[in-house]
C-alpha cells in the first residue's frame, strides 16, 4: 500500500494512493482517506479524492531523522573518505541527526542557506518506523518498519567540511525533503536509486551497494536509542553528489516508490 499525507479543506489526512503511478498516468491517482493513523490498526473510509486536487505533505512528521553517512563505498571515495580499515572491515557507520524542522514535503521549496555557497543533493532511501522500538534483534527488524519513501539529504558541503559537527550543514530548514508517499510493500534490498537535476541524471545506484543494509542500520541505531512511530532513517547516498543552484529542480526516484521533486529557491 502507498500511504500519502495531505491537506484538504484545511484538514490534514492520510490516504491510500490508488491507481497507476507510471509516468504520465499520475493524473488518474486517487486517495482513499484513512480512518485513524497508519501507525495503528486503521481502515480505509471508502471516501476518495483525486490526488491532483490536494496538496501532498511530507508523508510523516518524524520526531527525529537519524541519518547514516558513507554507506556507499563509491560515494565515500568521491569525497576522499575511507570506509574500510586496514584489514578491509567496514568502519562503524557515521550517524547523525537532521532535525524535525528540516523536513519538507514533495513540491516544497529547498531554501538555499545564506551561509553556504556549495549546496549538494544526496538521493537516499528513507525508512519510516512504524512502532516504538529499541534494541531490535535482526530477526524483528521487519516488524518495526512501516515502509519506505524517497529522501534528499540536502547538504551544505562547504559548511560540512568547515565545521566538525554537521548540524548546520545538514540540519537547516528544508534540508530534508521526504516523499511523495510511504510504500509499505517493498523489499529494500536491491532498488534503483536515481537523482536528476533539471532532468539531467546526476546519481544512479542500487540499494544493494549499501555497505550496511537496512537491517544492519536498525540494529545499530536501536542499540543506542529508542525509535518512535514516524521516525525516519536515511540510509546514505550513492556516488554522483553535486551542486544545486537557485532555480534548479531536483528529483529523487526510487524503484517501487516514486519520485520526490523539489525546487531550489533563494532563502527569503
Ligand atoms: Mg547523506
Amino acid at each position: 500500500m502507498r500511504i500519502a499525507r495531505f491537506s484538504i479543506d484545511g484538514n490534514v489526512a492520510f490516504g491510500a494512493v490508488e491507481g497507476s503511478t507510471a509516468p504520465g498516468a499520475e493524473g488518474e491517482l486517487v486517495l482513499d482517506i484513512i480512518k485513524g493513523i497508519p501507525f495503528a490498526d486503521f481502515e480505509l473510509s471508502g471516501t476518495k479524492v483525486p490526488l491532483n486536487k490536494v496538496r501532498l505533505l511530507p508523508p510523516v512528521l518524524p520526531n527525529k531523522v537519524v541519518a547514516i553517512g558513507r554507506n556507499y563505498a563509491e560515494h565515500a571515495a568521491e569525497l576522499g573518505n575511507a570506509i574500510f580499515d586496514s584489514e578491509g572491515r567496514p568502519e562503524a557507520p557515521i550517524t547523525f541527526f537532521k532535525p524535525s524542522t528540516s523536513v519538507v514535503g514533495p513540491g516544497d521549496p529547498i531554501a538555499y542557506p545564506s551561509f553556504s555557497e556549495d549546496l549538494h543533493h544526496e538521493a537516499e532511501l528513507a525508512v519510516v518506523i512504524g512502532r516504538m522500538c529499541r534494541e531490535v534483534p535482526r530477526e524483528r527488524v521487519k516488524d518495526v518498519i512501516l515502509g519506505y519513501t524517497c529522501a534528499n539529504d540536502v547538504t551544505a558541503r562547504d559548511v560540512q567540511r568547515r565545521e566538525k559537527q554537521w548540524a548546520r550543514a545538514k540540519g537547516f530548514d528544508s534540508a530534508c525533503p521526504l516523499g511523495p508517499w510511504i510504500e509499505t510493500d517493498l523489499d529494500p534490498g536491491d532498488l534503483t536509486i536515481r537523482c536528476t537535476v533539471n532532468g539531467e541524471q546526476r546519481q544512479l545506484g542500487r540499494t544493494s551497494q549499501m555497505v550496511r543494509s537496512v537491517e544492519d542500520l536498525i540494529v545499530h541505531i536501536t542499540e543506542a536509542m529508542t525509535l518512535l512511530p514516524g521516525d525516519v532513517i536515511l540510509t546514505g547516498t550513492p556516488a554522483g553528489v553535486g551542486p544545486l543552484n537557485v532555480g534548479d529542480e531536483v528529483a529523487v526516484t526510487i524503484e517501487g516508490i516514486g519520485t520526490l521533486t523539489n525546487k531550489v529557491i533563494k532563502r527569503g
